[in-house]
């Protein structure tokens, strides 16, 4: 898709983990609309190298390869961000990571994982972006949580903690930020078709798909709708608020 014409005014956005899946749709959606993406994953993708490539988009893209768990390259990547293109107007907290297992044989390192990336990771880099936000009196934080934070699901009790986590973080920071001009959401997908959901066996993928009313699985792009929605100016009057994208799974 082209970008729209001069007369739009390019907004920043930090997409984390914009690699593949779900994070891939977002950087996609706001490069479609005429933004700047700066994204990060611990790995390059054929979907990165493309927009890198791609005369459209490819001053549009910074991609820088890191783990997410490390406060000294967040720091960097933010900092690169800041000196590429001024500022900061979106973050997107889109990584994140999942392991299977009954509570009672999960690892120490698996916990250590999920907890890692999905609660510190996001903590991390909201903390060094909102102080950049705070400064400009304005942006907008979108979490991406999970159903399964609200609803659960036998064997990803510590993945659904996390995402529990984020919504709270949510709440809380739209209370603490939304008088200094920053909007503060969440969006909790159902099961998407990505790398992610490959760990669900066919019988479960079957399953969650009859108890869809939509009756399929949801795609990225499904999604990235939603997160222009949210982010889009026009809608100042939304903070504070998680919305659940599942194809009415759990409604
Ligand atoms: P995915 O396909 O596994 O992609 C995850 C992205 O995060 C990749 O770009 C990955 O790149 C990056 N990432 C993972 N660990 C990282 C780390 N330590 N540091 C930096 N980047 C890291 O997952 P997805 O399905 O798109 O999920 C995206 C988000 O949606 C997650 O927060 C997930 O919890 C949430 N979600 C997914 C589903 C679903 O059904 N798929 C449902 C609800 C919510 P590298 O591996 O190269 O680092």
């Amino acid at each position: 898709m082209t970008a729209p014409s001069h007369s739009y005014a390019p907004r920043t956005v930090i997409i984390t983990g914009g690699s593949r899946g779900l994070g891939a749709g977002f950087v996609q959606a706001y490069l479609d609309n005429g933004d700047r993406v700066a994204t990060c994953a611990r790995s390059i993708t054929p979907e990165v190298e493309k927009w890198q490539s791609d005369p459209e988009t490819a001053d549009r893209i910074l991609f820088m390869p890191f783990d997410l768990s490390s406060r000294e390259d967040v720091d960097t990547f933010v900092k690169a961000t800041v000196e590429k293109w001024g500022g900061i107007d979106i973050l997107i907290n889109n990584a994140g990571v999942a392991r299977d297992g009954v509570i009672g044989l999960t690892s120490d390192e698996d916990i250590d994982i999920v907890v890692d990336l999905n609660i510190k990771g996001t903590l991390y880099i909201t903390r060094i972006v909102s102080r950049r936000m705070l400064a400009a009196g304005k942006g907008n934080i979108l979490n991406i949580s999970s159903i399964v934070g609200r609803s659960g699901y036998r064997g990803l009790a510590v993945y659904s903690a996390t995402k529990a986590a984020l919504d709270g973080m949510t709440r809380a920071l739209a209370r603490e930020l939304g008088s200094r001009g920053i909007r503060v959401n969440g969006i909790a997908p159902g099961y998407l078709r990505t790398e992610m959901s490959h760990g669900l066996d066919e019988g479960q993928m079957q399953q969650i798909v009859r108890r869809t009313p939509a009756g399929r699985l949801g795609e990225p792009a499904d999604v990235a709708r939603a997160a222009l929605f949210l982010t889009d100016p026009a809608n100042d009057y939304i903070t504070g608020h998680v919305l659940v994208i599942d194809g009415g799974l759990t409604g």
